[in-house]
Formats: structure tokens, C-alpha cells, sequence
């Protein structure tokens, strides 16, 4: 019996443990440290921007985002209606309305048209969300945002590594947040990074992310700021996998290749889309069978589950649990791949026999016969050229 396969799980080797036991034998355990700072000014090089502020959470960041522009009750954010929770909960902790707007069907992420119809007088910013590894429409997001005055905070937290014409998440919008849950491209444990080029805001953000002490009288505070600092250990976990990015980032595509040469002929499938504008991190693999009610495919879910195979489905829309339902929402495209979806094994360690099992067990799962094992070398490992088509031929 074959051992079970997880979605997720997160790689720590020897450099993770160096950096982390360096770091707990210094005695910098809290939130001061070199791992912090180091961590900061070399996620900052990788995004290309000039601050990254680390948090305690992809959360945190986000609502220290929110605050630290001023988004106050009585605002509207717009946030994709195919997401995270946490993406509309960091709106709704500063008391303004996340105002959930449809995506686009093949890249998942949030459609530029939806956004222009969603915008009103209270409108203060909208969300990004990168979903599954795929960049949002950046550019056409920013002229909308640039012509009607709104604030663009990318929600990166899925997609550490991702770009639009060479220039990476974070970097695209006024300002980005990251993730370094265990599950994500990389990971602290818990933690989180605020991007960006305005020194006004990351400014803002250092002072409020640390219970907005006054910097002239210790203990003075003139507002309400939080704590929302990470600690020198996860940074230190936290350098060591940016260290690794690089592997992670080809592994991830070669997982995808490889699940692209097993599954891309079976008709009503379909797996992550990459614009011919973007490049694709692959963060989980995607899989949509037209067609599928939700029913169907969660006892599909099971079945794979009792075949060693963990699977996750895709986010519900927020607009469809009780805190964020409402009827004016119209979203028909993130209810109808939000019950089809599912996300497969893409871990850094996974195995091509592995990927190789999982793909012919969905194979024969819908009644496909099994492919051969993938001749390696037939398709060009690690081909980061985001070829939508397999074997690669670069
Ligand atoms: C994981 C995630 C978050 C939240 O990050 P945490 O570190 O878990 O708080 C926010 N948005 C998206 C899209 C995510 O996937």
C-alpha cells in the first residue's frame, strides 16, 4: 500500500535548521533581530521594491495594508468574489464593505470588467488576489485604479515569484502582501511580508504593526496600533526558504508539466490556465471538470482519498457564506468553477512516481486508461517557459 500523498507539505532541509538554530542560539528569539532585517531587505530585492515590512500573517499584513491607507468604515474595498477569507475579513476588521466581484474563467483571478461596474463614490481600493500561483491583470487594474483614484493592494499571498512582463508580485500595485503560512511557495510557519516602492506607507505600517509607539517618548502612543510583528525565528526559517526559491519555483513547474502531459488530453479538463502575459508559479495544481456538480465532485474527493490521495477543493465564494451574502452579488463564474475545482498533490518533494499515480488514478477515475510513465526526457526539466503545451518543446 502506497503511502498517503498530502496537497501540501512544506520542504526543511539542513539550511532551514543552520539558520534557525543560529538564530535561536543568538538569543534574538523575538521580534528584533539580524534574520528580520536580512529577511526584509532580500524580499525586497527579490520583488523589486525598495520596503518589505515583515508580519505576523498574510492576514496581518493585509490589514495593516487597509489601515495604514486609512480605510475606514463607510469605504467600499473591492475583493474577488473566489478567494481566501482572508482577503474580505482584512477588509471587514477596519469596518468597510468588501464588495465581491466575479473573476475571470480561465486565469481564476479578478476580472478587470467586473471591477470598473463595482465602482462607486465610497470606493477606496481594491484587492488583487493572485490565485493558485496566477498574477491578476495587473496593468488593466492599475488604469482603472489610476482614472477613478483608488488604492491597488495585491494580495500575493499564493504567489511569491510570479510576474507580468519580467517585473514580480508585489511590486505591481502600490503595494503587495504575502503569506508564509506552511502550505505556501515559501514558509516561516505563520508569517507574512508587506511590499512596496512609498516610503510614507511602509513608514506608516512599521509604526502601527508595533502598537504605534511614539519614536520620541517610549511607551507614548496617540493611537490604537496592534502587534503584528514575526519573530526572528521564522525569519530565520524564512531566509532560508527565499534562499531556495529558486528550486521551489522550478520544481513547481515541472510538477505542472508533468501533470500536463498525464491529463491535458482528457476532454472537459481543465487545469491551470497561464495568460500569455504572465508567468504562472503554479502554486497548486488546478484541475476543472466541466460539468461536475458539487456533489459529484466531492464524492470523487473521497474516492481519491481512499486511494491514498489528498485533494483540496476551491475556495468557496465568500459571497456565498452568511457573513458577505448578499443578493445584489452577481458572480456566476466564481459559483460555477468554485464547485467543480479541486487541487492536487504539488509539494517540492512530490515524485514523478507519484505525480504518476495520482494522475492515473484520476484517469481511471473518469474512465480514461492509464498513460504510460512519463518518459522524463521528453519533456524539458525545468522548463520555466510557461508553455501552455506539453512535452515543452524549448
Ligand atoms: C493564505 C492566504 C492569505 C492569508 O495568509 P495567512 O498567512 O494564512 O494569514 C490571504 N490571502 C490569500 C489569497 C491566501 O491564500
Amino acid at each position: 500500500m502506497r503511502d498517503f500523498i498530502p496537497v501540501s507539505q512544506p520542504s526543511v532541509t539542513a539550511l532551514e535548521t543552520t539558520y534557525v538554530l543560529d538564530a535561536l542560539q543568538s538569543g534574538w528569539i523575538s521580534s528584533l533581530g539580524q534574520y528580520i532585517t536580512t529577511f526584509e531587505e532580500q524580499f525586497a530585492e527579490y520583488c523589486g521594491t525598495k520596503y518589505a515590512l515583515t508580519t505576523s500573517s498574510g492576514t496581518t499584513a493585509l490589514h495593516l495594508a487597509l489601515e495604514s491607507y486609512g480605510i475606514k468604515a463607510g469605504d467600499e474595498v473591492i475583493v474577488p468574489d473566489l478567494t481566501f477569507i482572508a482577503t474580505a475579513n482584512a477588509v471587514a476588521y477596519t469596518g468597510a464593505k468588501p464588495v465581491l466581484v466575479d473573476i475571470e474563467e480561465d486565469t481564476l483571478c479578478i476580472d478587470p470588467v467586473a471591477i470598473e461596474k463595482a465602482i462607486t463614490p465610497n470606493t477606496k481600493a481594491i484587492i488583487a488576489v493572485h490565485l493558485y500561483g496566477h498574477p491578476a491583470n495587473m496593468p488593466e487594474i492599475n488604469r482603472i485604479a489610476t482614472q477613478h483614484g483608488l488604492i491597488v493592494i495585491e494580495d500575493a499571498a499564493e504567489a511569491h515569484g510570479a510576474s507580468i512582463h519580467g517585473r514580480r508580485t508585489g511590486a505591481l500595485g502600490h503595494c503587495g502582501v504575502f503569506s508564509f503560512y506552511g502550505n505556501k511557495v515559501i514558509t516561516c510557519g505563520e508569517g507574512g511580508m508587506l511590499t512596496t516602492d512609498d516610503e510614507d506607507l511602509y513608514c506608516r505600517a512599521r509604526y502601527l504593526r508595533d502598537h504605534a509607539m511614539s519614536s520620541t517618548k517610549r511607551y507614548w502612543h496617540d493611537e490604537i496600533g496592534f502587534n503584528y510583528r514575526m519573530t526572528n525565528l521564522q525569519a530565520a526559517l524564512g531566509l532560508a526558504q527565499l534562499h531556495r526559491i529558486d528550486d521551489f519555483l522550478s520544481q513547481k513547474q515541472a510538477i505542472f508539466e508533468q501533470y500536463h502531459y498525464y491529463l491535458a488530453d482528457i476532454p472537459n479538463v481543465k487545469l491551470n490556465f497561464t495568460a500569455s502575459w504572465a508567468s504562472n508559479v503554479f502554486w497548486l495544481v488546478c484541475l476543472e471538470i466541466e460539468g461536475l456538480t458539487e456533489q459529484e465532485r466531492d464524492q470523487w474527493m473521497v474516492e481519491l482519498k481512499q486511494r491514498g490521495i489528498d485533494t483540496r477543493p476551491y475556495f468557496c465564494p465568500l459571497s456565498a457564506m452568511p457573513m458577505y451574502h448578499d443578493a445584489s452579488v452577481d458572480t456566476p463564474i466564481a459559483h460555477k468553477v468554485a464547485q467543480r475545482g479541486i487541487n492536487l498533490p504539488s509539494y517540492f518533494d512530490l515524485s514523478d512516481s507519484d505525480i504518476a499515480y495520482v494522475s492515473n488514478t484520476v484517469r481511471t477515475g473518469l474512465g480514461y486508461a492509464a498513460k504510460p510513465d512519463i518518459q522524463l526526457d521528453a519533456i524539458a526539466l525545468p522548463c520555466r517557459c510557461n508553455s501552455q503545451h506539453s512535452p515543452c518543446t524549448h
